[in-house]
């Protein structure tokens, strides 16, 4: 669920562009219902106005879902320290990743979305259920180290 309120929603577009290429790490598939969404993405700056909406859709959002903050404004307000931006959105709903920035870079975004998979992995669902299956913790192929072409892999 992209929620680009600003500039960084630019960003946020161009890390779904085909020169990142996303789609390496399973997350490309964006969805503007929030009820086939699991993770929001909020990039850019909240203003109070925009809360209750803001709050709505996670709210409408399926369990399990995570919530990645996008730069300075969502994470603490950044410059706009005024009462009609949100000084931070981990105020009003939970947040799993902060990427910092203003704007960050989409290898920015695609790190937090790698390092938020790991966390899942790690950490499990609030249930968790699915994740005790044997496949399932085996690591993801984006988070294994691949051996870079023409190098003899080490092993331990
Ligand atoms: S963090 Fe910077 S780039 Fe992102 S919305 Fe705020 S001012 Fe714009």
């Amino acid at each position: 669920m992209p929620f680009a309120t600003a500039c960084c929603g630019i960003e946020l577009m161009a890390t779904g562009a085909s020169k990142h290429d996303l789609a390496r790490f399973g997350a490309e598939v964006m969805r503007f219902t929030p009820r086939q969404c699991d993770l929001m993405i909020v990039a850019g700056r909240v203003v109070m106005k925009m809360l209750p909406v803001l709050q709505r859709i996670w709210q409408q959002m399926h369990e399990p879902k995570w919530c990645i903050s996008m730069g300075a404004c969502a994470s603490t307000g950044g410059v706009f320290d005024t009462y009609a931006v949100v000084q931070g959105i981990d105020r009003f709903i939970p947040v799993d990743m902060y990427v910092p920035g203003c704007p960050p870079r989409p290898e920015q975004l695609i790190q937090a979305i790698i390092d938020l998979q790991d966390k899942i992995q790690n950490e499990g669902t609030i249930y968790g259920s699915e994740f005790k299956t044997s496949q399932r913790q085996q690591p993801k192929r984006a988070l294994v180290e691949l051996p870079i072409i023409g190098q003899v892999p080490v092993r331990a």
